[in-house]
């Protein structure tokens, strides 16, 4: 039997499996030191769980419309007024399972076969995979430590050929944390619009932010650029939802259909009760939670990045946002792959490699786990490393 060739190009993802694989071995009675998840080890506030429970007990447990409930879909549009001054009337949303689903949705209705998407690099690792299986081709810009990870709009302008349809922007983004000021927004937008390309924008680590950096989306540029642009967002990492799956995009109403229309032939609506759960998660107000969260976050990256830099000879990028920590691994004289798998197998401590981010000679260390397990993963790993 011939299958898919289409799959068979695709590679699972690293982080998803990584952390299952650890978790495994965790269950199993292995003392793992676990610094790979990238979702909040905080609990879903209570709040949001009992607008879940509500849902049940008032038989919320039916089939929704399959772009998302009325009333979570006017709780987005308040929110994308409130946090990023951008107005979209409800047909301009759609719910969808996880922000995952809505990149993934965007691509589907983006690409023909061979459109180019142009990816900063490094990059999450779904993104190149979803272009591929979009049947696109990713394009990708390899930028570096010392010019902070960010891509100039001169990079994308020289990456741009007739075949380009989009752009992937991630700010904050994973897995350096880079965030782009509305300056630097201002100039990629503008080589978008004259070349007519489209930007998604992946806004997931909106609310996790340090040093009183500001998020920023491209979209509120201009109503020009809101027309070019998708804006994805969801629950996730905000209010630690990761396994309620609810993430949705706002972008103009011939994309919305697009997107709806293939969304009812593939999945239908997103989890009833999850979207009443993320419908309480955006118009409750949990800035408190936020806040705090984001501040417990900023001291770990603190302490992290001092004690890698005290204990090891890596190199760490500092993240303006999210929670991991994008190290340059050069003088352990490893490939990342060897250095992870190596770490797991010597002293049971679980990063991503750098390689499917785009960046070989990096780890990905996420610090949305515990002080205490932190420290333990540090110690473990220097000690490594000295015996390397
Ligand atoms: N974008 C980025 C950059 C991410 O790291 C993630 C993490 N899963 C997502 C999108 C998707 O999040 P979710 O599907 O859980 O909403
Ligand atoms: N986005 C998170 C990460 O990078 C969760 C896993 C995934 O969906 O890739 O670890």
């Amino acid at each position: 039997m011939k299958y898919s060739e289409k799959i068979s190009e695709i590679k699972p993802s690293a982080t998803l499996g990584i952390t299952s694989k650890a978790k495994a071995l965790k269950a199993s009675g292995e003392d793992v030191v676990i610094l790979a998840a990238g979702e909040p080890d905080f609990d879903t506030p209570q709040i949001i769980k009992n607008a879940a429970i509500e849902a049940i007990n008032q038989g919320k447990t039916k089939y929704t419309p399959s772009s998302g409930t009325k009333s979570l879909k006017e709780a987005i549009c308040s929110k994308f007024k409130t946090d990023n001054n951008l107005d979209y009337e409800l047909s301009e949303i759609v719910v969808s399972n996880g922000a995952k689903h809505s990149i993934y949705n965007a691509l589907q209705v983006l690409c023909n076969p061979g459109d180019e998407v142009l990816i900063p690099s490094p990059y999450w690792l779904s993104y190149p995979e979803m272009v591929k299986l979009a049947g696109g081709v990713p394009k990708l810009i390899k930028l570096s430590q010392d010019k902070g990870f960010k891509v100039t709009s001169e990079e994308i302008r020289s990456n741009i050929t007739p075949k380009t349809k989009a752009l992937i922007l991630n700010s904050p983004s994973n897995p350096a944390g880079v965030i782009y000021s509305k300056e630097e927004l201002t100039g990629i937008a503008e080589v978008c619009l004259s070349a007519n390309i489209m930007i998604i924008s992946d806004e997931i680590y909106e609310k996790i932010i340090y040093d009183g950096n500001e998020h920023y989306s491209i979209a509120s540029l201009s109503d020009e650029v809101k027309a070019s642009t998708i804006v994805v967002n969801g629950v996730s990492k905000s209010f630690s939802m990761t396994g309620w799956r609810i993430g949705y995009m706002a972008a103009n109403k011939k994309i919305i259909d697009m997107v709806s229309t293939l969304q009812s032939h593939a999945t239908s609506n997103p989890c009833s009760i999850s979207q009443d759960a993320a419908e309480c998660a955006l118009v409750s107000d949990l800035r408190d939670v936020l806040i705090k969260n984001s501040q417990e976050f900023s001291s770990r990256r603190d302490a992290l990045v001092k004690k890698i830099l005290q204990e090891t000879s890596l190199v760490p990028f500092i993240p303006g946002g999210a929670f991991y920590l994008f190290c340059n691994i050069a003088s352990s004289g490893l490939n990342s792959v060897d250095f992870a798998q190596r770490l797991l197998d010597a002293k049971k401590v679980a990063v991503i490699p750098g390689g499917p981010f785009g960046h070989d000679d990096y780890i990905r260390i996420s610090f949305a786990t515990d002080l205490k397990t932190l420290n333990e993963g540090v110690d473990r790993m220097s000690d490594w490393l000295k015996n390397l």
